[in-house]
């Protein structure tokens, strides 16, 4: 095992992690921006180290940083947690080559599955149902046409490197695919450096279904049932649960033997989150996440697995502590992301929190990096917690997430609590009937 581990992150997930790693009995460092000196994650690691100014590109992003603060605390392994360098292959490229393990699959299995076109292949070959689209990136617009007439309006237009929503585009008819290929393109070039792009026909109707995974990199795999994130405000997700309301056990136990065999073929180390879309009882692969997710906590729930716990030790090359047989899905949990936005426009809201009084109770797991007094920086995204729900039945979830947001007290700032408030007493999320674009939809009604 690790003797210490650099979390290379910040905010609830540095916090997540360290509470692993305490209870592994592993010593922790916390890297920080000068922004983050008071942060909570710094307050609670063994160590810390400044690794720059406020702008993550100059801090977070900073591998040449996060390496000597790897070489100047002794740490032997580095977890990236979520967004940042957690998908970058060159950083665990770099890792490996300084003797550090990086916690997370081989930087082969990130870059296949960083590149859209390449995942996207590689999910057919392994035996994934994917989105019926071009074979691989399409450079010309009389090539998009031909594709699009063969599939049928409307499509989507899709970046290779895509990532949060950017460069994606919808063509409705014959007349607006040049423009949608063209801005597609821009806004792939802006956001990623590389304007590859490829299409797909687009669904109109479908859920968001993910199924988490675990493999040994030795060819052992397993699934650990899915979450529905059909909750989403411009394609970034705003509400999770496990299991899906819209799955039957059938469905759910073929979806996650497809994905788990496809990873024991890949031979892949690691956390894993295969995402699909469901539409009309049929799955379509979008994308994988070859990383820890922010809604893992609802898996975790609802199978008593310890995910980052697991990471740790499979990185440390042991073996996983369960097998297919031992993962029994059971009762129901939803997570709400508590971010600091105004709950109707969105617009962030950072700040002093000058009050905090969060749920509790039994079934109420509170993910935060947050503390009263806490000055939310205005440089980082604005998630500052997640309300996660525990019930036996789905109703008995929605009834105690009524009751926990009812107890939510943060002052100074504002939170998308008020949303939650107004989800949880929706008819139809109480039947469980939604689809990706329910979301947006309620919100323009109102
Ligand atoms: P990103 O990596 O940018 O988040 P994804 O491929 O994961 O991109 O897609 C993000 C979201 O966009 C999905 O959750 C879904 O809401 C929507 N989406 C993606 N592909 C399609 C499609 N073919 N049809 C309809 N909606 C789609």
């Amino acid at each position: 095992m690790f003797d210490k581990v650099l979390i290379a992150n910040r905010g609830e997930i540095a916090l997540r992690i360290q509470r692993a790693c305490r209870e592994l009995g592993i010593a922790t460092v916390a890297v920080h921006s000068t922004a983050d000196a008071d942060a909570m994650h710094v307050r609670l690691a063994d160590e810390s180290v400044c690794i720059g100014p406020p702008p993550a590109r100059d801090s977070y992003l900073n591998i040449p940083a996060l390496v000597t603060a790897c070489e100047i605390t002794g740490a032997d392994a580095v977890h990236p947690g979520y967004g940042f360098l957690s998908e970058n292959a060159r950083f665990a490229e770099i890792l490996e080559e300084h003797k550090i393990t990086f916690i997370g699959p081989t930087s082969e299995h990130i870059r296949i599955m960083g590149d859209k076109i390449e995942a996207k292949e590689t999910a057919k070959r392994l035996g994934i149902p994917v989105v019926p689209g071009s074979n691989g990136a399409v450079t010309s617009e009389t090539e998009a046409m031909k594709v699009a007439k063969d599939m049928g309006f409307p499509v989507l237009i899709k970046a290779a490197a895509g990532g949060g929503g950017r460069g994606m585009k919808v063509a409705t008819s014959a007349a607006d695919l040049g423009t949608a290929l063209a801005t597609a393109r821009s806004e792939a070039k802006a956001a990623f450096n590389d304007d590859a792009v490829y299409i797909e026909k687009y669904l109109q109707k479908p859920r968001h279904i993910e199924i988490q995974v675990f493999g040994d990199g030795k060819g052992n795999a397993v699934h650990l049932g899915e979450r529905d994130c059909s909750l989403q405000r411009r394609h970034q997700k705003v509400l999770e649960e496990s299991p899906s309301p819209a799955l039957n056990a059938a469905q759910r136990q073929k979806i996650g033997n497809t994905v788990a065999d496809a990873m024991r073929k890949l031979k892949y180390r690691g956390a894993g989150t295969v995402e699909f879309l469901f539409e009309d009882g049929e799955f379509y692969f979008i994308e994988m996440n070859t990383r820890l997710q922010v809604e893992h906590p609802v898996t975790e729930m609802v199978t008593g697995a310890d995910l980052v716990l697991e990471q740790i030790r499979v990185a440390a090359g042991l073996p996983l502590s369960f097998t297919q047989d031992d993962i029994e899905l059971k009762g129901h949990a939803i997570e709400c992301r508590i971010c600091a936005e105004n709950p109707r426009d969105f617009r962030p809201s950072p700040g002093q929190i000058t009050y905090w009084h969060p749920p509790g109770g039994l079934g109420v797991r509170v993910d935060s990096g947050v503390y009263q007094g806490y000055r939310i920086p205005p440089y980082y995204d604005s998630l500052i917690g997640k309300l996660i729900i525990y019930g036996k039945t789905r109703n008995d979830c929605l009834m105690r997430l009524r009751r926990a947001l009812s107890e939510f007290v943060i002052d100074g700032i504002e939170t998308t609590i008020p949303l939650f408030q107004d989800l949880v007493r929706d008819p139809d999320i109480a039947d469980g009937v939604y689809d990706i674009h329910w979301l947006e939809k309620h919100l323009g009604m109102k």
